[in-house]
């Protein structure tokens, strides 16, 4: 068996009961397979078999009690994954579904994603299995901070410096970052997506999705095409995905649908952002209040989504959201680019439909990289202790993201296997982390 696919067995085996870890290794390793086994020095070096082991894992008890006085206890994590190029950085997450699993499959994919930033930031991924959903603000607050009475101790801003990810964004940034400095008695960059008053940048917010459409736009010229006069469906209705809808819709584009973990919206005008803003961060509501402020949508509940007709799919809600069934509904009504700006949204079945069929198909790791690209920028204003004007760092957002689609277009083309960014973006993220490892010897 070959050197990768060995690394590849025994780290399931090493690691079992975890799916979605297996899921992201697999993409990954049998991707790299003929790029690393005809290079002997990786193997020499190990590379592979220290990649796919987290420097550190961290699991603790986070104990808050809610607003009936009772106690309650979730799991918190943070994988410390590869700092070859820089301090960890990723998302921390706050949702049920949270697992080891979970974690480690994020943590790995952020090592790729934040390689192909060309920033200097290492891979790292944190969360917790709480559920904001319902959640009233004191319980929020208690639950944060609590939170962070553990972390704080692993964390600094030349360390790990964590963000939002599904669940946690300003709100929780602050609360989090406001217990940090209480704490340590240091106001420093330790967490990236801050609000404004207090060292966070701008554009961050509407860094991921910006930064996947003018990946999408990106790589669609090289394509001679573009956003213009297409229709889109975009999943999810958090940051990602009204920050998605508002740029592809500055670019022409259309968007006619939305969802959340219930059901979708399907709106033939169009998606109005300002109705979605105000149910989202204003009234931290459910996508189905919609249809009370627009008639004419059509509201769905449960899944669905991908078998609406259209040009353009931007999965923007959660990893496995989208399987082969979607992939191939998708296929069928002529949909000519998949962009991913959840992470793993498409199961790796669905992955193989958009490949087979030449399906203009942008992974996770390059085309949602803004977001984290965006992250290292706010770093280095808070080093700078200076801050930048939105469009400076709109306008450096946009140059990285065309600087990942050349480098994962052009990996993908010297590996023989042209417009297949899986490829491209796998082999672009990994040598950049093994030079930096085989660097830096034995560690
Ligand atoms: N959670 C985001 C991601 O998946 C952003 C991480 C960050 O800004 O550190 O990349």
């Amino acid at each position: 068996m070959s050197y990768t696919m060995n690394v590849l067995q025994k780290a399931k085996e090493r690691n079992p009961n975890e799916p979605e870890f297996h899921q992201a290794m697999t993409e990954i390793l049998t991707t790299l397979q003929p790029f690393v086994d005809a290079r002997p020095e990786y193997e020499n070096a190990g590379i592979l078999e220290r990649l796919v082991e987290p420097e550190r894992i961290l699991m603790f008890r986070v104990p808050w009690v809610d607003d009936n006085g009772k106690i309650r206890v979730n799991k918190g994590y943070r994988v410390q994954f590869n700092s070859a190029i820089g301090p960890y950085k990723g998302g921390i997450r706050f949702h049920p579904s949270v697992c080891l699993s979970i974690i480690k499959f994020l943590g790995f994919e952020q090592i790729f994603k934040n390689s192909l930033t060309g920033q200097p930031i290492g891979g790292g991924k944190g969360g917790a299995d709480f559920d904001p959903k319902g959640k009233s603000d004191r319980e929020i607050m208690a639950f944060c901070q609590s939170f962070m009475t553990e972390l704080f101790r692993h964390i600094g801003s030349d360390t790990d410096v964590p963000a939002g990810d599904i669940g946690v964004g300003g709100r929780e940034v602050g609360y989090m970052y406001g217990q940090y400095k209480r704490l340590t008695n240091r106001f420093e960059g330790v967490f990236t997506g801050k609000g404004l008053t207090y060292g966070g940048s701008l554009a961050r917010t509407e860094a991921t999705g910006y930064g996947l459409v003018y990946f999408t736009d990106e790589m669609l010229r090289q394509h001679g095409d573009s956003l213009k006069d297409k229709t889109a469906v975009v999943s999810g209705s958090g940051n990602v995905a009204i920050y998605a809808t508002k740029k592809a819709q500055q670019l022409g584009s259309k968007v006619v649908a939305l969802s959340d973990s219930n059901g979708y919206i399907y709106d033939v005008d169009g998606i109005d952002l300002a109705v979605v803003k105000e149910i989202k961060d204003v009234r931290r509501g459910r996508i189905s209040e919609y249809k009370n402020y627009k008639p004419n949508a059509v509201y769905t509940e449960g899944k669905g989504i991908w078998n609406i007709k259209c040009d353009i799919a931007l999965p923007c809600a959660t990893q496995n959201e989208l399987n082969e069934n979607d992939a191939e509904a998708l296929v069928n009504n002529g949909c000519i680019a998949v962009c991913e700006g959840a992470n793993m949204p498409s199961t790796l079945e669905a992955t193989e439909v958009f490949l087979r069929n030449k399906i203009l198909f942008a992974p996770g790791k390059a085309a949602n990289a803004g977001g984290v690209a965006t992250s290292a920028l706010e770093m280095c204003q808070n080093s700078m202790r200076t801050s930048w004007t939105f469009d400076e760092v709109d306008q450096k957002l946009k140059g990285i993201m065309v600087n990942i689609y050349n480098n994962v277009s052009s990996a993908a083309k010297e590996a023989g296997h042209e417009d297949n960014f899986v490829v491209g973006a796998n082999i672009a993220g990994f040598k950049k982390i093994a030079a930096a490892m085989m660097a830096q010897g034995a560690v």
